[in-house]
């Protein structure tokens, strides 16, 4: 088996999720559970990485491309909005000419443009949003706006063992933390989220705090793995709440704050740095297992799907599994290089949202079995867009 048959998933192997989706129009249109061969570009621009790809319904993920604003954003110790939209306009042309050229496809194959539409920033998004719209409108197909969120969802479903729903979702990324329980697509409850920093926020601003640039996350992992854990006892945020009321929201700005202070007390030298990290990565890594857990018992499900940057953790990911194991539970992750921001969920999310019949009537007139461009809604017929920089999951309906 190549490498990408193992890292793809069909729509078609997937279809069971769609089935399964009790409020989705699929049930009124059996037909469309054959799932029209669809071609989907993805695009998102969120924040400060370029992804593109080509995912088609049957033959699963056909090209991926990634550029990373990382060395730009470096020198100033964070994304400048401003310098992050500048950048994808430089790169998103050329990075969709590269995937379709890898996949060997022309635009007039295209049946539809899925763009991340929020949360992110606002300057950001415009890019692939733009992009997105006038490439349709030229094309003459669908465009959708996926919840970037979503993307980082249901990105397991692009690895080889994907889970099956529903299931609990821990999203850990730079800009969110929360716990959500999935029932469908489409149908997102929100269990807890972080009441301020995010989980890699934290891992970001520890980083900093111990000279270790930007993104610090993976080079603070790195180190930590040359530290003791257990040298520095830093405080476990809102897991007393979680024991006493089920209270499953995080809080990580006070453990970034003892760290603080304890750097300013300890002054510590490069072994000294190495346990700190350590400590800090474990108290995180403690209040993210725990209450993943207890996510998984309140809810009485037995798979955690794992979503986001901080989920290529990993000793997270130890934790989690031997948690998991001991208590019965599957964990599932995206492969690494969809852990990240990236255009391949992007590309997937819209797939399953065409496929599930969300939009299924806005296909192509000869390619759709629901009718075609005629059934558009009017705001995809005229291609009018909105960018959506703050935007709730949980108020998401398909
Ligand atoms: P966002 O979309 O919110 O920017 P991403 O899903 O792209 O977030 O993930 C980036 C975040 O993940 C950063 O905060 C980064 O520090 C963190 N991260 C990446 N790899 C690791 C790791 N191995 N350990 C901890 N954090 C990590
Ligand atoms: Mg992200």
């Amino acid at each position: 088996m190549s490498r990408q048959d193992q890292i793809v998933r069909p729509l078609s192997e997937v279809a069971y999720y769609i089935e399964r989706c009790p409020h989705l129009s699929v049930r009124d249109y059996p037909e469309s559970l054959r799932f029209p061969s669809m071609l989907i570009l993805g695009i998102e621009t969120s924040c400060d990485e370029t992804g593109i790809a080509l995912y088609h319904s049957e033959r699963g993920l056909l090209a991926h491309a990634l550029h990373t604003q990382i060395a730009m954003h470096q020198e100033y110790g964070g994304v400048v909005p401003e310098l992050a939209s500048r950048d994808h306009i430089r790169r998103v042309l050329p990075l969709i000419r590269q995937v379709m050229r890898e996949a060997g496809v022309a635009f007039a194959e295209l049946d539809a443009i899925a763009y991340t539409q929020g949360p992110g920033l606002a300057g950001a998004l415009l890019v692939g949003t733009s992009i997105a719209n006038a490439l349709a409108f030229a094309l003459d197909i669908p465009a959708l706006g996926i919840h970037h969120l979503e993307g980082h969802l249901l990105s397991p479903l692009l690895a080889s063992n994907p889970p099956k729903f529903p299931f609990v979702a821990l999203l850990v990324s730079g800009g969110h933390t929360q716990l959500m329980r999935v029932a469908a697509v489409g149908e997102y409850e929100l269990l807890g989220e972080t009441v301020d920093d995010a989980a890699g926020e934290a891992f970001d601003k520890t980083a900093q705090l111990l000279g270790l640039g930007y993104p610090g996350g993976p080079a603070l992992a790195q180190l930590a793995g040359q530290g003791k854990a257990g040298t520095h006892k830093l405080p476990r945020p809102m897991l007393e709440q979680m024991r006493k009321t089920g209270n499953l929201d995080f809080s990580f700005s006070g453990l970034k704050t003892a760290v603080l202070l304890l750097v300013r007390r300890e002054a510590p030298d490069a072994a000294g740095k190495a346990d700190i990290a350590a400590s800090f990565q474990e108290a995180v890594v403690d209040v993210l297992v725990t209450k993943s857990l207890y996510a998984l018992e309140r809810t009485g499900l037995s798979q955690l799907v794992v979503a986001g940057g901080v989920g290529a953790n990993r000793r997270l990911r130890e934790r989690l599994d031997g948690a998991a194991a001991e208590a019965g539970y599957t964990v599932f992750y995206p492969e690494y290089e969809f852990c990240t921001d990236n255009g391949a969920m992007i590309a997937l999310a819209g797939a399953l949202r065409l496929g599930a019949g969300s939009v299924g009537a806005s296909l192509r007139p000869e390619r759709s079995p629901l009718g075609g461009l005629a059934n558009m809604p009017a705001a995809q017929r005229t291609y009018a867009f909105t960018v959506k920089p703050r935007w709730d999951l949980s108020t998401m309906i398909l």
